[in-house]
């Protein structure tokens, strides 16, 4: 896929503004090209009716396993924002059997007891022109929440106190509050918060929770003070009471915060907001398996801010992609390369990574579970019309029109759902089987399917040199039904397993024959013995000699685990205002009379166009072998410097290093140096 060889590797932020950004780039990728693999639904596609066809996609037999104790309360929520603009752009859903049917209908006939809705106060421009993502206002709420009701669902307004998308990196105030001080700002949300809700209500809503903010661990409304954001809050949080009151109704206020693998942040939220009695009944969160920790780590943390503060706990984001194809040319945020955890990109993956989470919740008597946007699906098939429709409807993560109000994103990178490989139907509109995973009586009694294997999980040996290869028994092999997961006994390929030499350093991959007749591959990665002491940088710099030709020294060591290949410590060097010329080396005694090979990795960027960077080898001061084919392109892009060959006798003094001349302004690591004997 387009996206794949643009993004594969690159993990988009954890934040939804950063990972809506990165549609617009695969987008552009995308349109000068024939059309996406999706078939589309909507208007641009025309005239299909949720076809037959897509029964493959569509994970028939998603197995189920019964979650114990859990109540038919449990919240099996879904956020369907953008409803109402995917209706408008053509889209259409069908169920099970294939015909179509009213997305409220189909989610309430399904399980789904609980519908969120993110509410903006004025995602319009000064014409009228809506900024996308659904264009939700507090009348698009007030519309959903009617439709949730009618179909026996309550609503979870989600009021992000904003004109557009409110997330840990903006917290944008709306224009009618640009101005304001804190205080008129805290009386100007009590005010809105009550007329929306009335707003909501008035339409037929079942409003059962109310998340004053979203995701506001580094602010809300424009304000990023603890004590300004609190005073926000109370009045966010007074305006519920006061109608919950008015309307005798119970409606549940959630705080909501993201980032949970940060757990020290959570508790210290909660802990402020007991010191200082905000009156709220539910502590919120997102959760994302893909970039948030483990679920494990989720469940502790959830656990200790219920009992210790005494709230309400309820995951009110999570979601998980069935496929990692893209449906209408707007890059996704989410791919197979960014998966963590036993899961694939399928529908079984799907339904068992929500389980989970749901599962986690019901162990510590959470509230429950809601998916964000199980819907958001492709308005069809082409860039181009799919962009005039996301325009005109408002269907897109975000429009043109957003620029006057947010220049540096939405104003930038306005595009589709980057999130279509997330939803709950295929692109054609049609629903998934795992969907089952909000089936209450599935989730009590558990929903058998025919056992089938999901995946192997990768396999990887390591050994070091001159260790005898021993080869696992077989894979480990994960089912739909993960109380079957064993070792899947495999038969490896002889031939192959023969041409591995285990007295040399090196990365081979060998085939192997499963038991059940698949074809699996394992790495085998038989380890250098590096005659470098401190390879890494983790230890200690001293053996490292450093040198530089500036009048400063650009370098260090630097404890930083993103910067470094391997483990926490990589050579570093900066320096904004020198052009810099600096090397770092080691050198060593040769243990015998042979040939020698070495290598190095280095990544960086900004080092300008005449930079040299030289990795070398000498001979007791003599420069041997060099490597200057290495070019740095940017954070994280490991490039790999290399050199061999290099005749020494024993009592030689064999010298490793990198060299590096660049541009004032450069900057970069260096790690993992080796020096082994051929
Ligand atoms: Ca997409």
């Amino acid at each position: 896929m387009i996206e794949k060889t643009m993004f594969g590797n690159k993990k988009p932020g954890r934040t939804l503004k950063k990972v809506l950004s990165i549609s617009i780039a695969a987008a552009l990728c995308c349109a000068g090209l024939a059309g996406c693999s999706g078939v589309g639904n909507g208007a641009a596609s025309g005239g299909q009716t949720g076809g037959e066809d897509t029964a493959a996609a569509g994970g028939e037999g998603v197995f189920v396993a019964p979650i114990a104790g859990i109540e038919e309360s449990f919240i099996r929520g879904m956020d369907i924002s953008s409803v109402l603009t995917e209706e408008a752009s053509g889209v259409k859903y069908y169920d099970a059997a294939g015909n179509e049917e009213d997305l409220f209908k189909i989610l309430s006939d399904n399980g789904v007891n609980y519908i969120r809705v993110r509410v903006w106060n004025d995602p319009y421009d000064k014409d009228g022109n809506g900024y996308g993502g659904g264009n939700n206002d507090a009348a698009a709420a007030a519309e959903i929440g009617r439709r949730a009701a009618e179909n026996g669902m309550k609503l979870n307004v989600d009021f992000h106190y904003s004109d557009f998308w409110a997330d840990p990196a903006k917290q944008m105030c709306p224009k009618a509050w640009e101005g304001m001080d804190v205080s008129e700002k805290a009386s100007a949300l009590y005010d809105y918060t009550v007329e929306s809700l009335k707003t909501i209500l008035a339409a037929g809503a079942d409003v059962g929770m109310v998340q004053i903010g979203n995701e506001i661990n580094n602010g809300m409304a424009g304000e990023t003070k603890d004590g300004d954001v609190l005073e926000l809050l109370k009045q966010g949080s007074k305006a519920v009471r006061d109608v919950s009151a008015e309307y005798g109704k119970d409606i549940k206020i959630a705080v909501h915060f993201t980032n949970v693998d940060a757990s020290t942040n959570i508790i210290k939220k909660a802990k402020y907001f007991e010191t200082n009695e905000l009156d709220y009944d539910i502590y919120g969160i997102s959760y994302y398996s893909f970039w948030h920790g483990s679920v494990e780590h989720m469940k502790e943390t959830m656990d200790y801010v219920k009992k210790i503060y005494n709230k309400d706990v309820c995951v009110l984001e999570t979601s998980f992609p069935y496929t990692d194809e893209d449906g209408d040319c707007s890059g996704n945020s989410v791919n197979a390369g960014d998966i963590v955890g036993d899961y694939i990109c399928s529908p079984q993956s799907q339904a068992n990574a929500v389980w989970d989470v749901m599962k986690a919740m019901a162990d510590i008597g959470g509230l429950g579970v809601f998916y964000w946007e199980s819907a958001w699906l492709p308005v069809g098939t082409e860039y181009e019309s799919n962009m005039e429709i996301w325009t005109r409807e408002g269907s897109g993560w975000a429009s043109k029109y957003a620029a006057a109000y947010d220049p540096d994103d939405a104003g930038r990178y306005y595009g589709g759902s980057s999130w279509d490989n997330q939803a709950f139907f295929d692109f054609e509109g049609k629903l998934l089987d795992s969907i089952s995973v909000f089936n209450y009586e599935y989730l009590k009694n558990g929903k058998e399917a025919e056992p089938k294997l999901e995946f192997t999980k990768d396999c990887v040996v390591e050994l070091s040199q001159g260790e005898q290869l021993v080869m696992p028994e077989g894979v480990e092999g994960v089912y739909n039904d993960r109380s079957l997961n064993r070792v899947i006994p495999t038969e490896w390929n002889e031939e192959e397993l023969a041409a591995i030499d285990v007295n040399s350093g090196g990365e081979h991959t060998v085939s192997g024959i499963t038991q059940d007749g698949d074809t699996v591959f394992a790495t085998v990665k038989v380890g250098y013995a590096n005659l470098l002491a401190n390879p890494g940088f983790e230890d200690t710099n001293v053996i490292w000699e450093v040198g530089y030709d500036m009048s400063v020294n650009p370098t260090d060591v630097q404890n930083k685990a993103s910067d470094a290949l391997v483990g926490d410590k990589a050579f570093h060097w900066w320096n904004g205002t020198h052009e810099q010329v600096f090397w770092v080396e080691q050198t060593i005694k040769a243990p015998d009379d042979g040939t020698y090979s070495a290598f190095g990795n280095i990544q960086g960027g900004d080092v300008g166009d005449n930079c040299v960077i030289k990795f070398y080898v000498k001979v007791n001061g003599e420069e041997a072998a060099t490597d200057e084919s290495v070019s740095l392109t940017g954070w994280a892009e490991w490039k790999k410097a290399a050199v061999s060959g290099v005749s020494a006798s024993a009592g030689d003094d064999i010298t490793v290093g990198m060299y590096v001349s660049c541009a004032a302004g450069g900057w970069g690591t260096m790690d993992e140096f080796c020096l082994y004997k051929d």
